[in-house]
Order: structure tokens, then C-alpha cells, then sequence
């Protein structure tokens, strides 16, 4: 958002913090399987009561999964789900790539100073790729590898870290500043969809045995997904399982 400018004053105690992790929180919702079932019945039964919607669980059931399964995507509009996501920036610029269903807001680097904290890929995270693009796999890093990786990268977001700060003491503005800082900065953003701009997102951002496309998803961004999956499944069953058991493509 624009605001009035303010004189920077830089945080000269901040230290880098490194992270392996992302975190999603489900904020506000209102996405039920009631709200397909509700859109989809328009069209043959009008408006309807909650009760008389769900009063056969197994219609219900089948009714979704026909939707899904013939791709009848509108139905699966009818809800929202806002989730406030921590991530490295890198992440958001691919995530932005979505833009059908979804609204984003992001923390300004303009009108704050940034944090320094920093992604560091955790133990677990696979650093070699083998292969030819198009078809390649990735394979756990030796110990070696890790370590060069902790130390390059440590030293690469202290250095760039210091220069912003340096900066900011010489009164230079935040928006001018941050040119130096890396895309393995932590940054958040609240960010809106419904379950079908979701499903959309999950079939290319997540890698699942039931899914009939593969995708190859960078797996930071796969983090977030499943964590964004794991609130959706519980607010909407019969939909993620109809999902699920279509191959997992988006209606
Ligand atoms: C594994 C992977 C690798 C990727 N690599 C790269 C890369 O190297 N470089 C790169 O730039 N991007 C890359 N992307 C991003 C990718 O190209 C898409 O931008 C991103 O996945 C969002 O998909 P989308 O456009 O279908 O989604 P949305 O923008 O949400 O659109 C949803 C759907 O709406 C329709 N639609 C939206 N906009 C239009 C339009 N303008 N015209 C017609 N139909 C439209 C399409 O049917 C689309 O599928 C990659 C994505 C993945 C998953």
C-alpha cells in the first residue's frame, strides 16, 4: 500500500536468523462440501436447505465426485480460504504465478524494515539433481555438500544483510536498500483462493502417488502446498477426497 515516507531508522541489533522451515496458518474460512453441494443443486432443485442437502450423505458423496470426475468446476468456487504463509521470497515469486482464484497481500519492503531471516535448507532436503531437463531426479547431498551449502549461504546473507544495514545508517531509503538482499529472505503474505483455484495449485505444486499428471515442484514451494492441503482436506472431505480419487487435476 502507498503511504507517507518515513525516515528510515535502522535496527543495528538485528541479528540473521536461519530457517528450514515454512509455516502456513489458516486464518479465516468459510468452505464447506455443503457449499458445492448447495451451488451444484441450483440447476435441477433450486434454492435448498442446509438440511435437505445433506440429508443423504451417500448422494452427496457421489454427487461430488461425478462434478469432479466430469470436470464441473463451478460448484467448487463457492468458498474461501485466506492463509497466512511465511516463506522464503523465492517461493512467493513462483506462488504469484498463480493468478486465477487466488488474492494476494505481502509485506512491503518500502514501508518496513525487512527481518533478517534467512532459509537455509534443512538436513533433509535433497541438493543434487541427476538427469536432463524434463527428466531428472533429485538425490540426498553428501555431508560435505550441506556443509558447503550452511557456510555459502550464512556468510552470502550476513555479508548481504550488513550492506543493507549500512545503508539504511547512511539514510538511504528501505525501498533503494533492498536491492541487495536475497531471494532466501523470509517474507509473508496473506493469500485467498477457494478450493478450486486451490486443487489447481496442489496438481502442479505438490508431487502425489494418485496424481494422473506428474509435476516436478520445487520443494520449498511443495511445503507450503501440503500444508495448505492438510487444512483444506479437513474442511471439505468429500471434495478433496473426489480429488483425490480423480487423479488429482483441478475440476
Ligand atoms: C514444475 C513447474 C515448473 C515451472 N517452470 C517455470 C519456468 O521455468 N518459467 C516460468 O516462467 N514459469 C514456470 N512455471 C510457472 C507456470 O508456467 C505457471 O505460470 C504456473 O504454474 C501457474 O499456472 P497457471 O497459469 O495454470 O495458473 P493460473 O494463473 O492460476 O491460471 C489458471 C488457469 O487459467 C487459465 N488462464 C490463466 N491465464 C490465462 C491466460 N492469460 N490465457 C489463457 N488462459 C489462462 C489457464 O487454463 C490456467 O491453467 C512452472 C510451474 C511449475 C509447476
Amino acid at each position: 500500500m502507498e503511504g507517507p515516507s518515513v525516515t528510515p531508522t535502522p535496527n543495528e541489533t538485528a541479528k540473521p536468523h536461519f530457517r528450514s522451515d515454512v509455516t502456513v496458518e489458516l486464518v479465516k474460512h468459510t468452505a464447506s462440501d455443503s457449499d458445492v453441494l448447495w451451488a451444484a443443486r441450483v440447476s435441477t432443485a433450486g434454492e435448498q436447505s442446509l438440511e435437505e442437502l445433506n440429508k443423504d450423505p451417500e448422494r452427496s458423496k457421489g454427487l461430488i465426485n461425478y462434478l469432479m470426475r466430469d470436470r464441473h468446476g463451478s460448484p467448487f468456487e463457492h468458498n474461501s480460504m485466506t492463509f497466512f504463509i511465511s516463506a522464503p521470497i523465492f517461493v512467493f515469486r513462483e506462488f504469484m504465478r498463480h493468478r486465477v482464484g487466488w488474492s494476494y497481500n505481502e509485506e512491503s519492503g518500502r514501508y518496513r524494515e525487512l527481518e533478517p531471516v534467512f532459509y537455509l535448507p534443512g538436513g533433509e532436503r535433497k541438493l543434487v539433481q541427476q538427469g536432463r531437463p524434463g527428466k531428472y531426479e533429485f538425490v540426498a547431498g553428501t555431508p560435505k555438500q550441506h556443509q558447503t551449502v550452511t557456510e555459502a549461504m550464512e556468510a552470502a546473507y550476513r555479508r548481504s544483510y550488513e550492506a543493507y544495514q549500512d545503508m539504511l545508517a547512511a539514510g538511504v531509503a528501505r525501498e533503494v536498500a533492498r536491492a541487495v538482499l536475497p531471494v532466501g529472505l523470509y517474507s509473508s503474505m496473506y493469500a485467498t483462493c477457494n478450493a478450486r483455484s486451490l486443487m489447481h495449485f496442489l496438481g502442479l505444486r505438490t508431487q502425489h502417488e494418485l496424481a494422473k499428471v506428474p509435476s516436478f515442484p520445487q520443494r520449498e514451494i511443495e511445503m507450503v502446498g501440503e500444508q495448505m492441503e492438510a487444512h483444506w482436506a479437513k474442511l471439505m472431505p468429500l471434495t478433496y477426497a473426489a480429488f483425490n480419487n480423480n487423479g488429482r487435476v483441478a475440476p
